[in-house]
């Protein structure tokens, strides 16, 4: 089996959106003297689509939501020539050979999530190729089926998300993310508002069930250091990303002073990327993306480094790439979910290019052993309201 031909698509929506609102949720530009950019810069509205086609007429999917069209143009005229003639099967081969021939710019970022969706499609081939989902390819099933967490709660008026919690709890979820709409800009003000946010939350779901809370990088070490002993009565199960992902240093002092577990890497890249942020415990909580992270190959790589580090994997996003990993190791013991929801941030897109994605159950997700591949195909619903640019 040869590669034959690699195809790129960039699908911009541009059917009707949810009006972005201010504070819903705080993010690293929240720290820029310029407000009105910041939810801006939160949303996205585009998706690449990779397929890769073999010669003998199998077709594997891949995605990358990263900056899309500079990843299109990445994968059209780097990563392409490097896998068009060659065997699938040498996945960790054609890993190296994008890895290291795009190493002077790629290794991270923008660069690697094309490299992803490459690889996506790769293992996607593999698993259709001999009739098995990619988690068998993986290891096969590690637990019946897989617990989830609701995961939206934007910042919005407090009875709003109150009455949003109540709705999930009511279909049986028992773990909830909710988003911060406040940071350092915002004062003792928005202290006060992350805490009543807080509270609202735990008013409705109780301290049966398990909360998470999401900066999404937009506080800094100062604001953090604030807000964890503010935060620790509300017994979050993790606080993710309070800091930029570079400040790798501010993650590890903030893990170490309190008791609430620091969670990130949904921008972070690579083994090596992870193997420092377990090695400073800059992290207790794993949060990779699959489709950023350098794909099936890195991460079932970095789920054996987390396994060896007690530090459990929660991959970012949830998505059917990040399903089979979570089903296939003991080192990830949940997925993140957002249901379906109106194109609002941009996540939601993968619900309306791809047919395939399970949907929760009571909490849970289940991943089915006979669909080979990544289980995804094109959705036709609704191709006319997105452009598409090949
Ligand atoms: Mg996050």
């Amino acid at each position: 089996m040869k590669i034959k031909s690699v195809r790129a698509r960039l699908f911009q929506w541009k059917g009707k959106t949810v009006p972005p609102q201010r504070n819903f949720c705080s993010n690293a530009m929240d720290l820029l003297y310029a407000p009105q950019e910041t939810m801006s810069t939160f949303r996205f509205h585009s998706w690449t689509v990779v397929e890769i086609e073999t010669d003998d007429g199998i077709v594997g999917l891949g995605n990358v939501a990263l900056a899309p069209a500079i990843a299109k143009a990445i994968i059209d005229q780097y990563l392409a020539p490097l896998v068009i003639g060659q065997d699938p099967w040498d996945y960790e081969y054609l890993w190296q050979r994008m890895y290291r021939s795009t190493h002077a710019w790629g290794r991270k970022g923008v660069g690697m999530a094309a490299i992803s969706a490459v690889d996506l499609a790769i293992w996607d081939i593999l698993g259709k190729s001999v009739g098995k989902p990619v988690f068998k390819l993986l290891g096969g099933r590690t637990k019946e089926k897989i617990p989830c967490y609701y995961s939206k709660l934007y910042r919005t008026d407090l009875k709003e998300m109150q009455n949003e919690a109540q709705k999930y709890l009511d279909q049986g979820f028992t773990a909830f993310k909710m988003r911060f709409g406040y940071g350092p800009a915002h004062l003792q003000h928005g202290v006060k508002e992350n805490l009543k946010s807080v509270e609202a939350i735990r008013e409705v779901i109780g301290y049966d069930n398990d909360l998470m809370l999401e900066c999404y990088m937009g506080w800094n070490l100062e604001y953090a250091k604030r807000m964890l002993p503010k935060l620790e009565k509300f017994e979050p199960r993790w606080l993710e990303e309070p800091v930029i992902a570079d400040d790798i240093n501010g993650y590890a002092e903030l893990n170490a002073a309190w008791s609430i577990p620091i969670s990130g890497g949904e921008h972070e890249f690579t083994l090596y990327g992870f193997k420092q942020l377990l090695e400073q415990r800059a992290v207790s909580v794993v949060q990779y993306d699959t489709n950023r992270v350098g794909g099936i190959t890195a991460a079932h790589k970095i789920n054996a480094l987390c396994e060896s580090y007690s530090v459990p994997v929660v991959p970012h996003a949830g998505q059917m790439h990040n399903y089979h990993l979570t089903m296939s190791s003991v080192a990830s013991p949940m997925s993140e979910y957002f249901p379906m929801f109106g194109v609002e941030v941009g996540n939601e897109l993968f619900y309306y290019i791809f047919d395939g994605e399970p949907v929760a159950d009571n909490g849970f997700l289940q991943l089915r052993d006979d669909v080979p591949g990544l289980g995804l195909t094109l959705k036709t619903e609704f191709l006319d309201q997105f452009e598409i640019i090949e």
